[in-house]
Protein backbone atom coordinates (compact mmCIF):
# COMPACT_ATOMS: atom_id res chain seq x y z
CA UNK A 1 0.00 0.00 0.00
CA UNK A 2 1.38 3.11 -1.34
CA UNK A 3 1.11 6.51 1.25
CA UNK A 4 -0.79 8.46 -1.22
CA UNK A 5 -0.62 10.44 -4.36
CA UNK A 6 0.76 13.57 -5.65
CA UNK A 7 0.00 15.39 -8.37
CA UNK A 8 -1.15 18.26 -10.54
CA UNK A 9 -3.43 19.28 -13.80
CA UNK A 10 -4.47 21.69 -15.84
CA UNK A 11 -7.80 22.32 -17.78
CA UNK A 12 -9.67 25.09 -19.28
CA UNK A 13 -13.43 25.72 -19.52
CA UNK A 14 -14.99 24.43 -22.88
CA UNK A 15 -16.56 27.44 -22.54
CA UNK A 16 -15.06 30.87 -22.18
CA UNK A 17 -11.66 29.22 -22.12
CA UNK A 18 -10.10 29.85 -18.96
CA UNK A 19 -7.21 28.07 -17.61
CA UNK A 20 -7.24 26.20 -14.39
CA UNK A 21 -4.77 24.30 -12.30
CA UNK A 22 -4.92 22.21 -9.43
CA UNK A 23 -2.50 21.13 -7.14
CA UNK A 24 -1.99 18.02 -4.64
CA UNK A 25 -4.42 19.74 -2.11
CA UNK A 26 -6.91 19.44 -5.09
CA UNK A 27 -6.85 15.59 -5.29
CA UNK A 28 -8.07 12.77 -3.11
CA UNK A 29 -7.58 10.00 -3.99
CA UNK A 30 -8.76 7.02 -2.55
CA UNK A 31 -8.94 3.23 -3.39
CA UNK A 32 -11.81 1.88 -5.50
CA UNK A 33 -10.78 -1.34 -6.91
CA UNK A 34 -8.26 -3.91 -6.71
CA UNK A 35 -7.43 -7.14 -8.91
CA UNK A 36 -4.84 -9.38 -8.11
CA UNK A 37 -2.56 -9.89 -11.21
CA UNK A 38 0.62 -12.16 -12.56
CA UNK A 39 2.74 -9.44 -10.54
CA UNK A 40 0.63 -8.93 -7.59
CA UNK A 41 -1.74 -6.34 -6.85
CA UNK A 42 -3.44 -4.07 -8.60
CA UNK A 43 -5.24 -1.11 -7.47
CA UNK A 44 -7.46 1.71 -8.92
CA UNK A 45 -7.18 5.38 -7.18
CA UNK A 46 -9.87 7.62 -8.17
CA UNK A 47 -9.99 11.46 -7.39
CA UNK A 48 -13.13 13.11 -8.31
CA UNK A 49 -13.17 17.50 -8.67
CA UNK A 50 -15.52 19.49 -9.17
CA UNK A 51 -15.54 23.53 -9.53
CA UNK A 52 -17.91 26.47 -11.09
CA UNK A 53 -15.94 28.18 -13.50
CA UNK A 54 -15.46 31.74 -12.47
CA UNK A 55 -16.26 33.40 -15.37
CA UNK A 56 -18.90 31.60 -17.05
CA UNK A 57 -20.52 29.41 -14.17
CA UNK A 58 -19.86 26.23 -16.17
CA UNK A 59 -20.11 23.48 -14.44
CA UNK A 60 -16.45 21.54 -14.50
CA UNK A 61 -16.33 18.04 -13.40
CA UNK A 62 -12.88 15.70 -13.45
CA UNK A 63 -12.55 12.43 -12.72
CA UNK A 64 -8.71 10.94 -12.13
CA UNK A 65 -8.07 7.46 -12.57
CA UNK A 66 -4.57 5.98 -11.08
CA UNK A 67 -3.83 2.28 -11.44
CA UNK A 68 -1.31 0.84 -9.46
CA UNK A 69 0.55 -2.06 -10.52
CA UNK A 70 2.67 -3.64 -10.14
CA UNK A 71 2.23 -2.38 -6.40
CA UNK A 72 4.53 0.92 -5.58
CA UNK A 73 4.47 2.38 -9.76
CA UNK A 74 1.72 4.03 -11.71
CA UNK A 75 1.13 1.75 -14.57
CA UNK A 76 -1.75 4.52 -16.09
CA UNK A 77 -3.90 7.07 -15.41
CA UNK A 78 -6.71 7.90 -17.11
CA UNK A 79 -9.45 10.96 -16.51
CA UNK A 80 -12.75 11.56 -17.58
CA UNK A 81 -14.10 15.00 -17.80
CA UNK A 82 -17.39 17.20 -18.26
CA UNK A 83 -17.26 20.93 -19.28
CA UNK A 84 -13.73 20.79 -19.78
CA UNK A 85 -10.72 20.82 -22.31
CA UNK A 86 -6.83 20.00 -22.53
CA UNK A 87 -7.28 18.10 -19.59
CA UNK A 88 -3.38 17.50 -18.98
CA UNK A 89 -2.62 15.42 -15.46
CA UNK A 90 0.72 14.49 -14.06
CA UNK A 91 0.67 12.01 -11.22
CA UNK A 92 3.44 10.43 -8.55
CA UNK A 93 3.18 7.77 -5.45
CA UNK A 94 4.44 9.54 -2.26
CA UNK A 95 7.61 6.96 -1.01
CA UNK A 96 9.06 8.84 1.58
CA UNK A 97 8.68 11.68 3.31
CA UNK A 98 10.61 14.74 2.63
CA UNK A 99 14.00 15.31 4.10
CA UNK A 100 16.34 18.21 4.02
CA UNK A 101 19.26 17.85 2.65
CA UNK A 102 22.73 19.59 1.56
CA UNK A 103 24.41 19.61 4.39
CA UNK A 104 28.15 19.62 4.11
CA UNK A 105 29.62 19.04 7.70
CA UNK A 106 32.40 17.40 6.75
CA UNK A 107 34.73 20.06 5.47
CA UNK A 108 38.76 19.46 5.66
CA UNK A 109 40.82 22.06 4.85
ZN1 LIG B 1 -15.98 29.26 -18.29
Amino acid sequence: MISGITGKATFSCSKCGAVYSLKRDDFDFNAESGSERGMGAETQYVSEYEVECNDCGQEISIKFEVWEYPVGAINHTTHSVTGANDVESEFDFMSSPEKSSGEDENNRG
